[in-house]
């Protein structure tokens, strides 16, 4: 009897997960973020592909981000709380992959907490939809030959709107349809396209850099390049208040 009840005193004890949600004493306490299971605390691979989805389908297009950090540190543990999954990739110690995003909506409070860490993060890539691959792949080089070579030639506009400049390693200016570690990427494996550019500097730099990017998704479904290439160019200027020349090529 006495067995039972200490059983019972036990079980109503287990701390509760902040990610799942289980009550459970296979886990730990993270410094300054709260109890995570070791399920959900263990790094998953980069190849994890079960997220969870935020919103609705709408008009524009769906997008989520990686968000690549120090992993000697723990604040950023509280993305979990959100709905993020930390994953491995042989190239970076540890990645957050956040949900599916169908809209902005719930997103200001992640990117509020991001804000917290933001310091620690290395990169912060985006995926957005793309809906018609092909058509993206043939016109990926017109369109985006010129916009890259524009901001490498300007470090400081480049840093302002990405939080970051290009890297010949990670991150490079070379537009090309088959390599990953660009800074305007299609070598994706799923429907969508990458941009690897950004570094969170503050939701605002974000929130920007999400809503231009979405609309970057809308014009590459047009078949002619230079058009696609002009409209990207005409989001830019009106999002992040720029005077990029139209017709660059
Ligand atoms: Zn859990």
């Amino acid at each position: 009897m006495l067995c039972l009840k200490t059983e019972r005193t036990k079980k109503a004890k287990a701390p509760v997960c902040i990610a799942c949600g289980e009550a459970t004493t296979n886990g730990r306490y993270v410094t300054g973020v709260g109890y995570i299971c070791n399920q959900c605390y263990g790094q998953k691979s980069y190849d994890f592909s079960d997220f969870s989805e935020k919103g609705k389908p709408g008009k524009l297009a769906s997008f989520g981000f990686e968000v690549e950090v120090d992993p000697c540190l723990s604040k950023h543990y509280t993305l979990l709380k959100h709905g993020f999954v930390p994953t491995y990739d042989g190239s970076v110690e540890m990645e957050f992959k956040s949900p599916i995003y169908y809209s902005k909506s719930g997103l200001q409070i992640v990117l509020d907490t991001m804000s917290i860490f933001a310091s620690d993060i290395v990169s912060t890539h985006i995926h957005f939809e793309c809906v018609d691959k092909d058509l993206a792949i043939s016109n990926w080089k017109p369109i985006w030959i010129p916009i890259a070579n524009y901001l490498y030639e300007r470090e400081d506009l480049t840093r302002k709107i990405f939080g970051r400049f290009f890297s010949s390693r990670w991150c490079s200016k070379y537009v090309t349809i088959d390599e990953r570690y660009t800074a305007f990427n299609i070598a994706t494996k799923y429907d969508t396209w990458e941009l690897r550019l950004p570094r969170f500097r503050s939701p605002d730099q974000f929130s920007k850099l999400i809503d231009w990017g979405r609309r970057v998704s809308q014009r590459l479904t047009l078949t002619d390049p230079d058009k696609a290439r002009m409209g990207i160019i005409r989001d830019f200027n009106k999002i992040f208040g720029t005077e990029v020349p139209i017709d660059l090529h």
